[in-house]
């Protein structure tokens, strides 16, 4: 099989290329990425050399850049790429519409001149907005994203249908709860607030600390999308998540456990501006039609995760020096 990631050098995309080319032999991966401030080569040092995967650097909203690598006879598109970070796309929501809405619409336009099998939409559980205390998100709950990237996201998975419905495109959407895991960008919670723990900064904790996140291990997620690439239902949709709500305040004092710190160093900050207070996902449909099930649990995936950063510090420093971009 011969798939399209994109958005293959930003956290997700990259622990998937790994995930994939270790699951699958034979298979082909041509990887687009715009190498944003979010995309890291270094996150795909793994498999330089490795003759079944081959980058590309362009945007996905280039129809002639992404129209050239069309040509290549995919079999499946998989598509990762989007500004992904909430706090940017309150001070700058427009490169959010141009790479997450327009960039999905160019994908889905040569995914049907191509005759693309299967277009997939990494979508996110944000499209559906927040929750009071009680309930879970099912694949039916009304979208309603507050933030101008959930809102994004949202206008991209609607576009997708439409073209599910229009054209018969062959589509399926994921909508998973927050992911963490190796080669997440040190600007989303768990990443940041380990690093400043390891340098003994404060650790910014917005509002009260209560918002709830649904926290997923990120080979959890290639897991599903994986199955969902080779057994999802035409037109579905499906929610991934593992049923481990956490508040923010109780993730960062496992960090600071796990890294034997004080919690003096948790410093609580003016909220994120609409900022969503609770997400939770019920992921019974993926389970049941497909089998999905998660193989880490909240303790081990955190444990795995601070030991890999850890021991992955080099990493960090070239992301903190900027020496990541200068290739
Ligand atoms: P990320 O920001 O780490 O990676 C995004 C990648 O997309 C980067 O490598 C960036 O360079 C690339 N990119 C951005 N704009 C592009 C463009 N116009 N053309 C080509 N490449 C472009 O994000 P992530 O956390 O890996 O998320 C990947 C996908 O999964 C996103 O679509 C996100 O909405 C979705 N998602 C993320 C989470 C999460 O918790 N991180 C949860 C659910 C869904």
């Amino acid at each position: 099989m011969k798939l399209l990631v994109t958005g293959g050098a930003g956290f997700i995309g990259s622990n998937f290329v790994h995930y994939m080319l270790n699951r699958y032999p034979n298979y082909q991966i041509i990887n687009v990425d715009l190498l944003t401030y979010a995309g890291n080569m270094d996150n795909l040092s793994g498999v330089e050399g490795d003759a079944r995967h081959s980058f590309f650097k362009a945007d996905i909203a280039d129809p002639i850049a992404m129209g050239q690598i069309f040509e290549q006879e995919i079999d499946a598109i998989i598509n990762f790429a989007a500004e992904s970070h909430v706090d940017r796309s309150i001070e700058q929501p427009e490169i959010f519409i141009h790479s997450n809405i327009q960039g999905t619409q160019n994908l889905l336009n040569l995914s049907l001149k191509h005759k693309v099998k299967k277009y997939i939409q990494v979508s996110t559980d944000e499209v559906y907005g927040t929750l009071g205390d009680e309930g879970l998100f099912t694949e039916s709950s009304p979208i309603a994203p507050n933030s101008p990237y959930s809102a994004t996201k949202a206008g991209a998975d609607l576009l997708v249908r439409a073209y599910h419905e229009t054209y018969s495109l062959s589509v399926n959407i994921t909508r998973c709860s927050n992911n963490y895991g190796p080669f997440q960008f040190p600007e989303k919670l768990i990443p940041l607030m380990i690093q400043n723990a390891l340098s003994d900064n404060f650790l910014p904790v917005y509002g009260d600390g209560l918002n709830i996140r649904d926290w997923l291990y990120v080979e959890d997620h290639c897991s599903a999308i994986d199955l969902v690439l080779h057994k999802g239902v035409n037109g579905e949709i499906y929610n991934v998540g593992g049923n481990n709500e956490r508040t923010n305040i109780a993730v960062v004092k496992k960090i600071l456990s796990e890294l034997n710190k004080p919690e003096t160093l948790i410093n609580y900050v003016t909220d994120r501006l609409g900022h969503d207070r609770r997400y939770a996902i019920n992921a019974d449909k993926i389970r049941r039609e497909l089998g999905w099930k998660p193989m880490y649990d909240y303790e081990s995936g955190i444990s795995t995760t601070v030991k890999w950063y850890l021991s992955n510090q080099k990493w960090m420093q070239r992301i903190a020096s900027g020496a990541y971009r200068g290739q």
